[in-house]
């Protein structure tokens, strides 16, 4: 059986060579991610090549920063202890300086927290000099380049895009890259923000949002902000700064819970597999972590440094491919009660297909939708159902965009029939789809596959017109 859960790989040096690349896929990657903080048009144009060059259904996301201050990639990893002295310039005149954010010191005042990466190093503001930070180490042993420089409190002046992001924002939308994961979105405003930048750059219908959480903000205002994304990454790297550690399994829970219930994707983010950086095999507590996200209903697993700067990035990705379907097999199938938030007909039958799915006494073993944006396959997919949903969908767009959803295993662009004729009924609609599963082998004599969907593929018909049980001959 296939995994269920999808994998997101952010990419970087670790995973530039094309032989790494296809091996990562072919171990189950889904969808490529590039971090923006230090991308430029040309990296994105070499990472979607790449990707490319091996897969049509690899989905291609590109995370911009907004108000995310990132230290300069300095030469090496420094060793450090408590107390050590270490100064932070403003620019490329020092060894180290925030890279994306110039005068950042002239919102700070000493004494301010400075918690770096995820938190493995925390800083003190002692003065300021000139345009320096003179700062103390209160904890930590390895200050690493290019990592996150987290300012708990600090009244900055921060964009919900920068120009850089803009730039990359604005070069993704007219390369066709999938998806953008702002940072930050703590609003329904900072989401908008993104939607507006997308429709007047060209970008709507093109590319969706997934809206990285990483504050008590965000999680207490997720209802507003799912009224506007498509989906949401669990920035756990944030949350743990934000929140502290111990509130982020709390966090993950109640956002994973709000993304099912709403009908939309959301990704568990961040340190999934963190030792495998430097190791060829993980913790047992990663193992769990991994688990547990999936029990919990997550869409998508994300690996960060793992995959784009890690010794063993094709490892890390056939972990998580074994360990999700591990979990998957494990899962217990439910339904999830409370609406969905749009198109309520389509809610109340994919919540009717999945009961006869649930139900052993159908004995489905297959589900096939076919919709022209996948969003009848998501709503279906937000329950708890053991089948694989194999969509058929309208363009190769919103294929790729469906395979960030779990259960939805697999997806093809329907074809093989021209909507404008006589012959495009129902029938030769459903028997050239059976033709194509039993093809590509999902779907073998005997089988009972449940069907639903929206025919012709271009329908923009919210009510579905298939539900009916097929026998495969
Ligand atoms: C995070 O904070 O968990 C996160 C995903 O952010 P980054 O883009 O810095 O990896």
């Amino acid at each position: 059986m296939e995994k269920k859960t999808k994998i997101v790989c952010t990419i970087g040096p670790a995973s530039w060579d094309k032989e790494v690349m296809r091996q990562m896929i072919e171990a189950g990657m889904n969808c490529a991610r590039v971090n923006g903080a230090f991308a430029d048009p040309l990296e994105l144009d070499k990472v979607r090549e790449l990707v490319r060059s091996i897969s049509d259904d690899v989905s291609l996301m590109v995370d911009v920063k907004g108000p995310e201050i990132r230290l300069n990639k300095f030469e090496n990893a420094k060793q450090i202890k408590p107390g050590d002295e270490i100064i932070i310039g403003n620019n490329d005149q020092s060894e180290i300086y925030p890279a994306n954010y110039e005068n950042v010191y002239t919102y700070l005042k000493p004494g301010q927290r400075m918690v770096i990466g995820d938190g493995d190093v925390e800083l003190k503001l002692e003065r300021i000099e000139g345009d320096k930070m003179y700062t103390s180490v209160v904890y930590g042993e390895v200050l690493k380049p290019g990592k996150a420089l987290n300012l708990p409190g600090a009244d900055y002046s921060s964009d919900v895009l920068t120009l850089k992001d803009q730039e990359n924002l604005k070069h993704a939308i007219k390369t066709g890259w999938d998806f953008v994961s702002p940072s930050f979105i703590n609003s329904k405003q900072s989401a908008q923000t993104i939607k507006d930048f997308i429709v007047q750059n060209g970008g709507d219908g093109k590319m969706k949002i997934i809206a990285k959480i990483e504050d008590q903000e965000g999680i207490d205002n997720i209802d507003e902000i799912l009224e506007i994304v498509h989906g949401v990454m669990i920035a756990r790297g944030g949350l743990g700064i934000e929140l502290g550690l111990e509130n982020v399994p709390h966090a993950q829970r109640v956002l994973t819970m709000k993304c099912n219930e709403a009908g939309k994707p959301v990704i568990t983010a961040t340190q999934m597999l963190d030792s495998m950086i430097e190791n060829p095999r993980p913790t047992r507590a990663e193992a769990s972590d991994v688990a547990t996200a999936v029990l919990l209903g997550t869409d998508a697993v994300m690996l960060s440094a793992e995959s784009s700067a890690g010794e063993y990035p094709v490892e890390a990705v056939k972990f998580l491919t074994s360990t999700v379907k591990v979990a998957e097999e494990n899962l217990c199938p439910f339904i999830i009660d409370s609406r969905a938030m749009y198109q309520t007909t389509t809610d109340a039958l994919t919540k009717a297909a999945a009961e006869v799915c649930i139900d052993p006494d159908e004995e489905i073993d297959t589900v096939i939708v076919v919709s022209r944006s996948g969003a009848t396959a998501r709503l279906l997919a937000r329950h708890s159902i053991k089948q694989p949903i194999y969509l058929f969908t309208s363009s190769d767009y919103y294929k790729r965009v469906s395979l960030l959803t779990k259960n939805i295993v697999k997806a093809f662009v329907f074809e093989g029939i021209s909507q404008h004729t006589d012959d495009y009924t129902r029938d030769n609609a459903v028997k050239i789809v059976m033709k194509r599963v039993k093809e590509e082998g999902l779907v073998s004599p005997g089988q009972k596959v449940l069907f639903i969907g929206n025919i012709p593929i271009d329908s923009q018909n919210f009510f579905p017109n298939l539900f009916e049980i097929i026998k495969v001959e």
